[in-house]
This record gives C-alpha cells, structure tokens and sequence, in this order.
C-alpha cells in the first residue's frame, strides 16, 4: 500500500525538490498533504497537480485566493499555524517532511512525532531550540522516527550503518566555507544581501544561504548532530571543504575514516530518507570521479566567523540558551536583509542577546517555555536593533 506523505513548506526549496523525488517514488508514496505560508499562487499549482486530500495556508490573507484558483479539487483547505498541527496528526498520515524554514517548524514537528509519525527532518531549528522536547518525544511513542534530510546529517547517518556504534570516535561535518571564505574582516564589513545570497555550490532559500555565508548554518548543524546522534560536542569537529562534495564523515576508533560523497543536489538526502532502510535507482546527477582533483580541507576561522563558536557555547551550555541563538540568528538575518544591520552584525547580535539571557528563567524546559524563550529573544533582539 502507498504510504501518506505531507510535506511542510511544500514551496520552499526543499518542498519543491520533495515533490520532484516523490514523482520518481510514485509507486510507494501519495502526496497527502502539502503547505505553504506566503506563496498562494505555487500552492495552488501543486495542489493542482497532485490532488492532495489536505492543503494548508499558514498566512491567512491567502486563503481565499487559494481557494478560488483550485475549483476542481476534492481536498480540504486548512489555514493558519493550527492547520500545520490538524494535518500532521491526521491518522491517515504516514510521514511528514518537515521542511518548514525556522522556529515556525518546532510545534508541527513535535506535533508529528508525538503522533507517532515518521519525520524526515530538514528544520534543523526545531532540533536546536527544542530538541531535549524532540528526543523525549521520540522516547515515547514507539511507531515515532526521525531521519536527517540535511546533507551533513545524512551522510553521517548513512555512514553509521555500516558501523557498530561502540566503533565511533568521533563525526566530522563538512562546511562549504560560503562566498566569504577567503574575506579580510574589513572586506566583511562592507558585504550586501544580494552578495551573501549568491551561495557557491548550493542552491537553497535565503534563510540558510545567509547562515552558510556567517557559519551559523555550521553552528545549527553541530547543536543539530549532538540530539540527532548523541554525541558529546568534543565528538562533533567541523572541517571545511569548499567543493562541497564529501558531505560529511565519520572516524573509527581504530582511525579510519568513512565518508559518504554526492554531487551537490539535496534530492539524494531527501530520497534516502524517504527509502530508508532501503535505496531506490534514480534519474539524478552522479559524480564523475575523474573530474575529483582537488579536493581541499581547511579549520574553519573562529575569528572571522563567530557564529560556529557562539552555537558550540551554545550548545555546551545547553538549556534553553540554543533557543535564544536560533531566535536570535533569525531576527539578526531578517535584520540583515531588510539592510538593517551590516554582516558582522548578525554575529555581534546574537552574541549580545545570549549574554542577556539568564539560564537561570526556565529551568522547566517544555514547549510553553521553549516558545516563551523564543520570543523573549526576538523582543530583546529587535531592541537592539537600530531605528
Ligand atoms: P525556503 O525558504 O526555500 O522554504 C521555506 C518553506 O517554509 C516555504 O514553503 C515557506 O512558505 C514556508 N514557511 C516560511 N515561513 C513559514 C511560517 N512562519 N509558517 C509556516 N511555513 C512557513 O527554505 P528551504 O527549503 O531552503 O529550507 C527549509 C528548511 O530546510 C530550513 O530549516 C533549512 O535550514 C533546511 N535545509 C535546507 C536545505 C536546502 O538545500 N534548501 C538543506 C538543508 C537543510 P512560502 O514559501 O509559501 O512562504
Ligand atoms: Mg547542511
């Protein structure tokens, strides 16, 4: 029998590529249901094309026009943040691709997995401001999975197969470096959206692209391996490697090193995930060995890029201090992007709001909290904010 598939944020980057990997596993999933937030006029289009039984539109001014332009569709329309979590525990629902950009992604998630769900996780920050929240979930209900869709994670989990798990050392995620690897701090200085927007090797929403060009896409993704593979941080290294083609590896005990490597295209992690525990043949792009000369490895510059340090002390510190660094590296790319605030503001921002944050607030870390954390981090963080 085909399994139920809803994919959240079904027009983002990830969505889109989902729908493209399900069309080559038509024969095991249906698209049951798909949302979208501002972009009414895509949703459509696809709601047109797959006929899911459920739609849902979280920004409700396009609700009606949704509606109006699928006519001919038998499903139901839902709206608003609360549609997310109506959709994502329907019963007749088998898996759900999280692929929803930022914080908006942590109450859906969560919803999914306690429904006992299978989740393939691209929102790295619904791991980072509330994964203890995450893991207690995936303790209690049985049927509940979670398995990675980004790339770094996906290659480590690949890898982690073939191991017995009293064998790992320790994991090495690969950083592409972003467009700014090779910048003087004074070339930083003067950086503008559109040049952070233009990523080297991969193409991903705005969002993620900005958090490549500072490292904090880095950063999430260290906090993001410690609740996925539960790992210690001085288990979780970081190298860059600027040709993005290993995607990440792991170390052996006795020092070997098992890599997985891919051209750079997310359809792969967003397939395996679907397949997992089995693998599927596709029509995708492959690497060409013979055109794999120089492949570069480097430390990643703590100096330069304060944002992979700011996630590491953030996640040692643990807590609710990695929701203050998610809200906060959210507003601060906002910020950056509305030509609030320069570059090397992002960082100075984040840093500035987690120094406010007392640990002491929330020891009781549930969903309440988490999400009160999150939005005393926005409010401190827009105060700081110039105008
Ligand atoms: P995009 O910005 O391309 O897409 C985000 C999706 O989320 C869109 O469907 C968007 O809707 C929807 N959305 C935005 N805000 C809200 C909200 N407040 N409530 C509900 N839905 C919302 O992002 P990406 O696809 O690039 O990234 C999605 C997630 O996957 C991120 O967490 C990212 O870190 C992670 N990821 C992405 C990778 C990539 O290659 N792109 C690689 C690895 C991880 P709409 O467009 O209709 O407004
Ligand atoms: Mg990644």
């Amino acid at each position: 029998m085909k399994k139920n598939l809803v994919i959240l944020g079904a027009t983002g980057s990830i969505g889109r590529q989902t729908l493209e990997v399900v069309e080559n596993l038509a024969a095991d999933y249906r698209i049951y249901g798909l949302t979208a937030h501002h972009q009414g006029a895509l949703l459509s289009t696809q709601i047109r094309k797959f006929q899911p039984a459920k739609a849902v539109v979280t920004a409700a001014e396009q609700y009606q026009s949704v509606l109006a332009a699928t006519p001919e569709w038998a499903g139901q329309l839902l709206a608003g943040p609360e549609g997310l979590i109506e959709l994502v525990t329907d019963p007749a629902v088998d898996v759900v691709v999280s692929a929803v950009v930022g914080a908006a992604g942590i109450r859906p998630t969560l919803a999914a997995l306690e429904a006992g769900k299978k989740v393939a996780l691209a929102n790295k920050e619904c791991l980072v401001a509330a994964g203890e929240l995450i893991l207690a979930a995936l303790e209690k209900e049985k049927t509940a999975a979670l398995i990675p869709v980004d790339s770094e994670h996906s290659a480590i989990f690949q890898c982690l197969q073939a191991i017995a798990a009293p064998d790992l050392k320790q994991v090495h995620l690969t950083a592409s470096g972003g467009p700014f690897r090779q910048f003087t701090t004074q070339q930083m200085e003067a950086i503008t959206p559109e040049a952070a927007l233009n990523h080297p090797t991969w193409q991903m929403g705005g969002k993620i692209t900005i958090d490549s060009a500072t490292l904090m896409n880095k950063g999430l993704e260290v906090i993001e391996a410690h609740w996925l593979f539960g790992l210690s941080y001085d288990r979780i290294k970081v190298v860059v490697h600027p040709q993005s083609i290993i995607h990440s590896l792991i170390e052996l005990v006795d020092g070997s090193l098992l890599a997985q490597l891919g051209p750079a295209d997310m359809r792969l992690p967003i397939q395996y995930a679907l397949t997992f525990p089995e693998r599927k043949g596709n029509p995708f792009s492959r690497l060409d060995l013979y055109q794999l000369s120089d492949l570069q490895f480097y430390p990643p510059d703590g100096a330069r890029f304060p944002c992979l340090e700011l996630a590491y002390a953030a996640g040692k510190a643990g807590g609710a201090l990695p929701t203050v660094l998610n809200a906060a590296n959210e507003e601060a790319v906002r910020a950056f992007l509305a030509g609030e605030i320069t570059f090397l503001g992002i960082p100075r921002l984040i840093e500035q709001v987690m120094n406010e944050y007392d640990k002491g607030i929330n020891r009781d870390l549930n969903l309440e909290t988490i999400l009160a954390v999150d939005a005393w981090a926005r409010r401190v963080s827009r105060q700081y904010l110039p105008g």
